[in-house]
């Protein structure tokens, strides 16, 4: 078993497990309490639930995600987001964070999730639209606001809805025509009020920001993560030592975003490749300074993306030079942390919610381990394989 937060891992466990939560963990040969419900996995090895700390239900991972969302009405929308985490969970994706939705759709999914009333679902954290500006970067998801006095309003509406966290596009993004991801959309000040708004209703604040000047704004605001956090310049990447010191120093949450599925083959947004070098410089630099790094894939905006694809995010994280522990620390216990859900998701320890994987394989040794997954579980139920077929897991 790897256990979320170990760099060895533990021999013939046996995980205790009551009313979906952990309530024991065992080296060999542990103690059955009477009357449990045995499950034997052999030669498999257990794992947290992963964490995808930033994800779109809403987005359909074609090459048109903002057209078909335009076409569709809400109803048929939240049955597509909910296949979507449906997809995620049987992947092993226990718990996702969606940074953008429309209408508030995931929250309502979240709730559902919480409640147990629709099929089975990770557990979600959600933002609801992002705050943008006028015809800004994702601006048809219905966020736009400008004027402190508006952005303001925006984030105590968000608050009255019951969102988890605030998502801000502090910058530009590939994926809404007109918008450019190395330019700023917020300056300093509009951010600051975003985010003192947002602390008083006890919510913390997370910003896409491709761009340098961006990033360097958000830093200064005080917000508590940055996603993407590519440093683009208008012909480049530019990563000044003394952000890259405040973001590690300031724990601020960098999410990184990995991970596309080979088999969905798709092109990498032309500003994005050009500057792929020196993002993976920038990158090292950042895992070097001790920042904070926090997988996310982004599912949904791309083909190469579809909602199970965080199981490739160890391809991009190894080729940054992580070792597969670190990798797996931040895949399950760091990215719980950044999403709110640090005492509860992303370890198998006492206390924990029971969200359980059991791969083929040793992940420590071999990362693609956590593709050949042989069950998941999200609090103690059985989603992989399904609850009619735990005989055979038993006898496997
Ligand atoms: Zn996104």
């Amino acid at each position: 078993m790897f256990d979320g937060a170990s760099s060895t891992l533990t021999a013939r466990p046996s995980v205790v497990v009551a009313d979906g939560v952990i309530a024991a963990v065992h080296g060999p040969a542990g103690p059955v309490p009477p009357g449990a419900h045995v499950m034997d996995l052999p030669g498999l090895t257990l794992l947290p639930g992963l964490v995808d700390a930033h994800l779109h239900l809403c987005f359909d991972a074609t090459g048109d995600p903002a057209g078909h969302l335009a076409g569709t009405g809400d109803d048929l929308l939240r049955e597509h987001m909910a296949e979507a985490a449906g997809r995620a969970l049987r992947a092993g994706v226990t718990t996702v964070r969606d940074l953008g939705d429309r209408g508030y759709l995931a929250l309502d999914l979240r709730d559902q999730s919480r409640a147990g009333t629709a099929g089975p679902l990770p557990a979600i954290v959600a933002a609801g639209p992002p705050i943008t500006t006028p015809g800004g970067h994702c601006h048809f998801l219905g966020g736009a606001a400008s004027g402190e006095r508006g952005l303001r309003a925006a984030v105590r509406e968000r608050a009255e809805r019951g969102v988890d966290v605030i998502k801000v596009m502090a910058s530009g993004g590939n994926m809404t025509p007109g918008s450019l991801a190395h330019e700023p959309q917020f300056g300093v000040a509009s951010l600051r009020a975003i985010v003192d708004e947002a602390h008083h209703h006890g919510l913390p604040v997370t910003a896409h920001a491709h761009s340098a000047k961006s990033i360097a704004d958000a830093v200064a605001a005080g917000v508590d993560g940055i996603e993407h956090a590519t440093f683009m310049t208008a012909d480049g990447v530019d990563a000044p030592e003394t952000v890259i010191r405040a973001i590690a120093a300031r724990r601020i949450a960098v999410g990184w975003t990995v991970g596309r599925d080979p088999a969905r083959p798709g092109p990498v947004p032309p500003q994005i490749a050009s500057r792929m070098a020196a993002l993976i410089t920038a990158r090292r630099r950042l895992y070097e300074s001790g920042a904070l790094l926090v997988p996310g894939s982004d599912a949904g905006v791309t083909p190469a993306k579809p909602h199970d694809v965080l199981r490739f995010a160890p391809d991009d994280m190894a080729a940054a030079g992580l070792s597969p522990a670190e990798i797996l620390w931040a895949m399950t216990s760091r990215a719980a942390q950044a999403c709110g859900l640090g005492h509860r998701k992303g370890r198998i320890a006492v206390g924990f919610d029971a969200d359980i994987l059991a791969v083929d394989g040793n992940p420590l040794a071999d990362l693609a381990a956590i593709r050949r997954l042989h069950a998941v579980y999200a609090g103690g139920r059985a989603v992989l394989p399904a609850q009619g077929s735990l005989a055979s897991s038993e006898e496997r």
